[in-house]
């Protein structure tokens, strides 16, 4: 089969992290060439030498700030001559404490990195796409719905789908579309986060809670997000904008 990416430019931010790492793989796979934003170098050496790829190729930068958002831009034109694809995918937790309890620097930290850093890749590297070009944000299933606990996240990914919306209707003329992916619990580093943080003692049975709230009865693979991310990033969803796709076995609709 043809490869699905074949001859294109993605740019990965949170590159080494669960659902980066693996929509990097996916991707190079289907041949594309690949850059894989993270904040340091550690992690991203670590997840170069696992995907091994000659068209992989890795920048260190902060997504809440704009002049990293700049580095990673110049970096993947100076490397790879243009950009077709790009995936808003960094993103933090935060922590689990009602609004009331919530601190205000957590609260700043989330909005930084969750919504910030989306605004400033909307405003610092799609101008540089070309026509056809594909934007994936990754928000959340706590982007359409309420968690108790979850306050900055919450709205972080609830406000990601507002700039979806308006990048989608701003660069439609150019034929880039702009659309947001909605994991319910992936089975990644950042759920063990959270289970641990809920319940120090009992991080298992805090899986089970969750797990038993997914139809489907398990926690989301970060290779089935890839997967969204691949259609999303291909040219067979060419006429598809500004649109919300949930990859959650159910949850939302239980
Ligand atoms: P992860 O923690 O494995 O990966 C997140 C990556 O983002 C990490 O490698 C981290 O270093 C990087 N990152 C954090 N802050 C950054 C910054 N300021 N600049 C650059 N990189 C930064 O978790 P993941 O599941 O792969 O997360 C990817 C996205 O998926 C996040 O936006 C997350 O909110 C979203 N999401 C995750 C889940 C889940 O259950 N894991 C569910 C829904 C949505």
């Amino acid at each position: 089969m043809m490869e699905r990416l074949r001859g294109k430019v993605a740019i990965i931010t949170g590159g080494a992290g669960g659902i980066g790492k693996a929509t990097a793989k996916l991707f190079l796979h289907e041949g594309a060439k690949v850059v894989i934003v993270d904040l340091n170098k550690d992690v991203l050496e670590k997840a170069s030498l696992e995907l091994d790829h000659e068209n992989l190729s890795y920048c260190v930068a902060d997504v809440s700030k704009a002049t990293d958002t700049k580095k990673f831009v110049e970096h993947t034109l100076e490397v790879y001559d243009k950009i077709d694809i790009f995936f808003a995918n960094a993103g933090i937790e935060g922590t689990s404490k009602p609004i009331a309890e919530y601190p205000d620097e957590m609260f700043d930290k989330v909005i930084a990195i969750n919504l910030k850093g989306v605004w400033l890749g909307c405003k610092h590297v799609i101008p540089k796409m070309g026509e056809g070009g594909s934007v994936m944000i990754t928000s959340s299933v706590a982007g359409l719905k309420g968690f108790a606990g979850l306050g900055a996240y919450v709205a972080s990914k609830h406000g990601v789908i507002g700039l979806m919306r308006v990048a989608a209707l701003e660069n439609a003329e150019r034929k880039i579309r702009v659309n947001s992916i909605h994991p319910g619990p992936v089975n990644n580093d950042m759920m063990r986060r959270i289970e641990k943080e809920m319940d120090p003692e009992n991080p298992d049975q805090v899986m089970k809670g969750f797990e038993a709230t997914v139809p489907f009865g398990r926690y989301i693979e970060s290779s089935e997000i890839a997967d969204m991310a691949l259609f999303l990033a291909s040219d067979e969803s060419k006429f598809i904008t500004g649109c919300t796709h949930v990859v959650d076995g159910g949850m939302l609709t239980s």
